[in-house]
């Protein structure tokens, strides 16, 4: 478990926020891609995955995709660059769940340094690393052969843990349990956002249902949101 942040900003954050948006942040094999195409659907925003957006464009052979080719292949990084034109290609106005990024501190502090684009909320599906290996090695895409999926947990640990850290500190993170069936996990993720929600204004609910209509007022208890990574 680690120390509360400083300063949490997700309550003002939340007040400010006239839609959404979300970055999910975990393991390869966490479950970012079921849960974020799940909770976009709930929150009636755009999903957006830049996995998914590259692989299509390995598919599909564009200039893009032939660049991005052999980083992808290898579970490396692409430049982040790259990835931040993605992005601001393919975000439309307003909310939004972003899959995939931030996955280093630079792409983190990038995103915040464009109004528009500054996520309101962070979560992290966490599930350990053996956990995610087994999931990987199952789900068997290209990326996924042992020695790519050991790659890409090598590098979340480099790489994207200190990006989920500063994340932290600025009071945006929550933190889910993934290592449960998907419907448990989306109702934590659920309860979590509703949680601190709740925060923004004990008094009432309004707030949250203005943001998450989706939900009940019964389901106000925090459930997995406090999970410490491995
Ligand atoms: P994912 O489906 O999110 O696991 O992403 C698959 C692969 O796409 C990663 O292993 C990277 O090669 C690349 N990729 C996706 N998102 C990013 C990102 N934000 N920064 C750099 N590379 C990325």
């Amino acid at each position: 478990m680690r120390a509360k942040p400083d300063v949490d900003l997700t309550i003002a954050n939340y007040r400010r926020a006239s839609a959404p948006k979300v970055v999910i942040a975990g393991r390869p094999g966490a479950g970012k891609g079921t849960q974020g195409t799940r909770l976009a659907q709930r929150l009636n925003v755009q999903y957006l995955s830049t996995g998914d957006l590259l692989r299509h464009e390995i598919a599909v052979e564009s200039a893009l995709g032939n660049a991005v080719n052999r980083l992808v292949a290898a579970g490396r990084l692409v430049p982040t660059g790259l990835i931040l034109a993605i992005v601001e290609t393919n975000l439309g106005e307003g909310g939004y769940v972003l899959d995939g990024v931030p996955r280093t501190l630079a792409q983190a502090e990038a995103l915040f340094d464009q109004e528009t684009l500054a996520p309101t909320v962070a979560i992290e599906i966490v599930v350990p690393a053996h956990v995610a290996l087994a999931r990987l090695t199952e789900r068997g895409r290209g990326d996924d052969a042992p020695i790519v999926a050991g790659e890409r947990l090598a590098t979340y640990e480099t790489e994207t843990v200190p990006a989920v850290d500063w994340l932290e500190r600025r009071g945006l993170l929550l933190r889910v349990d993934g290592h449960q069936s998907p419907d448990v996990v989306e109702q934590n993720v659920l309860r979590s956002l509703e949680y601190a929600l709740q925060r923004c204004d004990e008094s009432s609910v309004s707030n949250a249902q203005a943001i998450m209509p989706v939900l009940d007022n019964s389901a106000c208890l925090v459930a997995g949101s406090e999970y410490a990574r491995e």
